[in-house]
């Protein structure tokens, strides 16, 4: 199971930051930003409009019960 199944060709994917498609300018994503829903962004750099939405993993964690 590849976890970048959901990734499309020419997506941009940072795990902190929005990257732009266009020009590649990288801004620090906000708690706004953390919505799986697919938001209209703006680049704060080139101008240009593009789309972008959080990806959450899942990570499974197990440990050993305490007595
Ligand atoms: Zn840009």
């Amino acid at each position: 199971m590849s976890f970048k199944k959901d990734f499309e060709p020419g997506d941009q994917y940072d795990d902190n930051n929005i990257v732009c498609p266009h020009c590649g300018y990288q801004r620090l994503a906000d708690f706004e930003d953390n919505g799986e829903d697919v938001f209209d962004d703006e680049c704060e750099e080139c101008g240009k409009e593009f789309v972008h939405h959080a990806t959450i993993w899942i990570t499974y964690v197990s440990r050993k019960p305490k007595d």
